[in-house]
């Protein structure tokens, strides 16, 4: 119910209860006094009929009581009197006058009583006031009863009855009642224009806040209310008018600010509030992101991260992440669709040799074919009629170094093209952490690598020599180690030069790596010496392996310079772990020694170790 009608209510029902008490109390008083008044007037007219019908008596003229009593009717306020005899009088003296009627019940109550009645008669709706009064008989006064009358004291001798018109006493009460009533009712009226008056301003202003807090709550703070009055109600309206300007204020400078950073065009349409609130919540979002990939360990680790983020924050089930290995030309598929994967689904597999078919890699623009339809050539739907994509890369060093591919259905299209904005924000976080881990990848990958050759060094064999061991456990097979030597590799140097010697080493690695798995490791141990250890090969076939890599270095002609090729054969030592012992460091020993025995034997040979050159070499 609105306010104004419930004060209205409240105030006429209090108002109509005041006037209905008034009218009740003032009924009962002048009721009250009506007949206080009314019994006096009765005792006084009983007391005057008294005295004047005993001087009748005295005088002897009783008998013409009938035109007394009749002229008292002519008195003003008196209605009727009359006079009843009791029996002890109607004995003495008789029944009476002809004409006087015989006493009613009242009258003959009274006379036995002796006992006052009072009551209110009302005949043909005029009210009376009937009073019926003893007279007693008693000695004292102006006349003794007991002279005259044969009774004893205190006996009733008759009874007068007499009436007064009451009428008059109503139609006062009521026109004093209706007076009140009316000043009353004149009263509660203003008072009730007063109250209206008086409450209009705070009623108006409650409106004017409900509308403005309405308003507010659709995100528009430019609502502001009337100042209606210099009172506290006026006060409420300066106060309410600040705080919206304040929010107004505060909350488009943060929406700003926010657009801002999230580099996007704040709307004026949409609610601020939420709008605000979502912005800033993606914000959040993304620095959390930001925080929980900079203390991620790996690469793989982050594009992981940005997969979930795309599949549980946007939604986005289908998309690939690429990397681009610029100095190859070559695009990396890392994941698509939650998988990890070395093929791509949403693109032709051209871009993966050939990294400038990616259009997003080419120009380093996002490629939008929610706003562009058919922008990339090198789009494959893969099945979902009117796929759109839009392809977003991550630029690291001011080149595209990352590729995120975002699909959706036709129908899905104005979401995938809304979550752009935050999305990208994600990925500027992003873009600064996987450059770093790339760096350090890189940075890792060249230390553990030997620069000549390309070959794993001796750093690489300390650093993952556990790896190796604990997989060769796993798979329960054997790790064969040769430890190979050039045979009078010093000659080289000596005859034809150190860059001579360089490129012998470099020419007879490629050989090494040529001759074995991709899964087996080739090391440079130092100088011209290396590691070969076979992985799930052992016994004859990895002396085969070790006998192929000897051939196959015995017939490799390096050139030189200066028209020289040379030929130059290689010393191979061979063991396995743990067949022949029980640490790995041990097995690159007995590797050694088995080595030292091929130089001994005459060289360009590979020799497999036996438990007896150890004993042999421990004698030494
Ligand atoms: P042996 O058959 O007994 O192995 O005879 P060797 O001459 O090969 O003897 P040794 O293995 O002791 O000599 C290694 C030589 O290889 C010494 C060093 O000058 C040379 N050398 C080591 N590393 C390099 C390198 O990186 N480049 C060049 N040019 N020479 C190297
Ligand atoms: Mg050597
Ligand atoms: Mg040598």
């Amino acid at each position: 119910m609105k306010l104004t009608k419930k004060i209205s209510l409240v105030a006429t029902a209090m108002i109509l209860s005041l006037i209905l008490v008034v009218i009740l109390v003032s009924l009962f008083s002048i009721r009250q006094y009506s007949l206080v008044a009314a019994e006096a007037h009765a005792r006084t007219a009983a007391e005057v009929v008294r005295v004047s019908l005993t001087e009748a008596m005295v005088n002897g003229v009783i008998d013409r009581r009938k035109g007394f009593l009749d002229g008292l009717t002519s008195v003003q306020g008196l209605e009727s009197a009359r006079v009843v005899r009791s029996q002890h009088v109607i004995e003495q003296f008789g029944t009476g006058l002809p004409g006087e009627l015989p006493a009613d019940d009242i009258e003959r109550r009274v006379l036995i009583d002796g006992i006052a009645v009072f009551e209110v008669t009302e005949h043909l709706r005029e009210p009376s006031f009937r009073a019926t009064i003893p007279y007693v008989a008693d000695n004292q006064g102006g006349t003794n009863c007991i002279l005259c009358h044969q009774v004893s004291e205190g006996t009733v001798l008759g009874a007068i009855t007499v009436t007064l018109p009451l009428s008059q006493m109503k139609n006062s009460a009521l026109f004093t009642v209706a007076a009140m009533v009316i000043a009353l009712t004149l009263f509660a009226i203003a008072g009730l224009l007063f109250l209206r008056r008086a409450t209009r301003p705070l009623i108006d202003t409650a409106h004017d806040i409900q509308a403005a807090v309405e308003q507010a709550l659709e995100g528009h703070f430019d609502q502001r209310i009337r100042v209606r009055s210099r009172d506290e109600i006026g006060q409420i309206s300066i106060d309410f008018n600040q705080l919206t300007a304040f929010l107004e204020k505060g909350l488009r400078s943060i929406r700003d600010n926010v657009a801002q950073l999230i580099r996007c065009r704040p709307s004026n349409n949409t609610n601020l509030l939420t709008n605000t609130m979502e912005m800033v919540d993606g914000l959040v979002d993304a620095a959390h992101f930001k925080q929980a990939i900079e203390e991620d360990e790996t690469k793989l680790e982050v594009y992981r991260r940005l997969a979930r983020v795309l599949e549980n924050e946007f939604q986005l089930k289908l998309y690939s992440i690429y990397e681009v290995a610029n100095s190859k030309n070559r695009m990396i598929p890392i994941l698509v669709d939650g998988e990890e994967t070395n093929n791509c689904r949403w693109c032709d597999q051209h871009i993966l040799i050939r990294a400038e078919t990616c259009r997003a890699r080419r120009t380093g623009h996002i490629i939008n074919s929610v706003e562009t339809p058919n922008i990339c050539n090198a789009f494959e739907p893969d099945g979902i009629d009117g796929a759109k994509h839009i392809c977003m890369p991550i630029i690291q060093s001011g080149t595209v170094g990352s590729v995120v591919q975002l699909i959706a259905a036709p129908d899905q299209a104005e979401r995938l093209h809304d979550a752009l904005t935050l999305l990208n924000v994600y990925l500027r976080e992003a873009a600064p952490v996987i450059e770093a881990k790339r760096l350090t990848d890189t940075l890792r990958e060249s230390t553990l690598r030997d620069p000549m050759t390309g070959l794993q060094n001796r750093r690489f064999l300390e650093e993952y020599m556990d790896t190796i061991i604990a997989q060769s456990k796993r798979r329960k097979s054997a790790l064969t180690i040769m430890m190979l030597d050039l045979d009078f590799f010093k000659k080289v140097n000596d005859t034809y030069g150190h860059d001579a010697g360089d490129a012998v080493i470099k020419n007879l690695a490629k050989v090494f790596r040529g001759c074995v798995r991709t899964s087996d490791l080739v090391i440079r141990y130092g100088g011209e010496e290396f590691m070969v250890i076979l992985q799930d090969t052992g016994g004859d076939a990895a002396l085969a392996v070790a006998e192929k890599i000897r051939a196959e270095v015995e017939k490799t002609r390096i050139a030189v310079g200066n028209g020289v090729q040379l030929q130059k054969t290689i010393s191979i030592g061979v063991s396995e772990f743990p067949t022949d012992c029980e640490t790995f460091w041990q097995a690159i020993k007995f590797a050694d020694v088995a080595l030292y025995q091929a130089k001994e034997d005459g060289r360009n040979r590979v020799v497999r170790f036996q438990a007896k050159m150890w004993d042999d070499a421990e004698q030494y």
